[in-house]
C-alpha cells in the first residue's frame, strides 16, 4: 500500500473512465448472470465499481488490474480477493483451461478492447460467458452481420468462437473521467466445442488477408490461391468470387481458410 496518500489521477494511457452509475454497474454484472458456483475474473477492475457488484454474487472472483495504485486498493477494501497484477494483454488465458468453467467481465480499457477480445473467445475453451463494454463502434462490429460496413476482421473471428449479442449502449456522462465516445455493452456466448475452427491459426491468416484489402474483389486477393479446388468451393456455396471479403460468412471463412 504503497501510494496509499498519493491522489489517484485518472491515467488515460491506462484508457482508465470509472463507471459511476450504479445502476449501469448492476445491469453490466447481471449480464453474465452470476451465480456463487461460478469463477469469475474481472479485466481492469479499477476503483471496483463492478467489483462491488460481482464480490456481493458469491462467486470465485479473479481480478486482473495493471495499476498497482488501484490494485493496492482493491486488497485494502477486499482482504483476500485474488488480485492479479498484471497486463491483461499479456494474461496467459489459456492456463484458464486447467480450471474449471468461467466466467469473464470487464469495462475494458479502449485502447486494448478489440485485442483482448480476439485472445479470450478464440483461447479460453472453458468460457461460459464474457460480457464487455467497449466503444460502441467497437460494439457495432462485434455484432455485425456480413455484407455491411462494419462487418470485419475482428466480426468474422470473434463470430467463429462465440455468438455476440449487443445489450445496451452507455453515454460519456457516467464515466470519470468522460470518455469522447459512447460505450456499448456486448455479450458472449461460446460456440459448442465441435463448431469452433479446426485450424485458428490458417482462420486468422485468411481473416487478415482478405480484410487488409477489403475493398479489393476476393478472387483478386486470392489471385494465386484461386485453384480448381477454391473455385469449385465458391461454385458450391453459391457465392461469387468477384465479392468483397464482408460479403463472407463467418462459417465460409472457417471453410474457406481449410483449402485456399
Ligand atoms: N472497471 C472499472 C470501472 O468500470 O469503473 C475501471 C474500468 S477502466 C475503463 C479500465 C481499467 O483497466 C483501469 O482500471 C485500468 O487501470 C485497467 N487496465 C488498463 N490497461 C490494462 C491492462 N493492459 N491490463 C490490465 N488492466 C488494465
Amino acid at each position: 500500500m504503497a501510494h496509499q496518500d498519493q491522489p489517484h489521477r485518472a491515467k488515460k494511457s491506462l484508457g482508465q473512465n470509472f463507471l459511476t452509475d450504479q445502476n449501469i454497474c448492476r445491469k453490466i454484472v447481471d449480464a453474465l448472470a452470476p451465480s456463487p458456483d461460478d469463477t469469475i475474473i474481472e479485466i481492469g477492475p479499477g476503483r471496483g465499481a463492478l467489483t462491488e457488484y460481482l464480490v456481493e454474487t458469491g462467486a470465485k472472483l479473479r481480478v486482473v488490474e495493471m495499476d498497482d495504485y488501484l490494485a493496492d486498493r482493491l486488497e485494502a477494501r477486499w482482504p483476500g480477493l485474488d488480485v492479479i497484477r498484471a497486463d491483461a494483454l499479456k494474461f496467459p488465458w489459456m492456463d484458464l483451461n486447467g480450471a474449471g468453467p468461467c466466467k469473464i467481465i470487464g469495462n475494458l480499457p479502449y485502447n486494448v478492447g478489440s485485442k483482448l477480445i480476439w485472445d479470450i473467445v478464440s483461447q479460453v475453451t472453458t468460457l461460459e460467458r464474457a460480457v464487455f463494454m467497449v466503444q460502441h463502434e467497437v460494439a457495432l462490429r462485434l455484432t455485425a452481420e456480413p455484407g455491411v460496413k462494419a462487418y470485419g476482421g475482428l466480426t468474422a473471428w470473434v463470430r467463429n468462437f462465440s455468438d455476440t449479442r449487443y445489450l445496451f449502449k452507455v453515454p460519456p456522462t457516467v464515466f470519470r473521467p468522460q470518455p469522447k465516445v459512447d460505450s456499448a455493452v456486448v455479450r458472449f456466448d461460446p460456440l459448442p466445442e465441435n463448431a469452433r475452427p479446426e485450424d485458428p491459426d490458417r482462420l486468422a491468416g485468411l481473416v487478415k488477408l482478405l480484410f487488409q484489402q477489403r475493398r479489393k474483389q476476393i478472387s483478386t486477393i486470392l489471385k494465386k490461391r484461386m485453384t480448381p479446388a477454391v473455385e469449385l468451393w465458391f461454385q458450391e456455396e453459391g457465392v461469387s468470387p468477384a465479392l468483397r471479403p464482408e460479403n463472407l460468412t463467418p462459417a465460409q471463412f472457417r471453410a474457406l481458410s481449410l483449402i485456399y
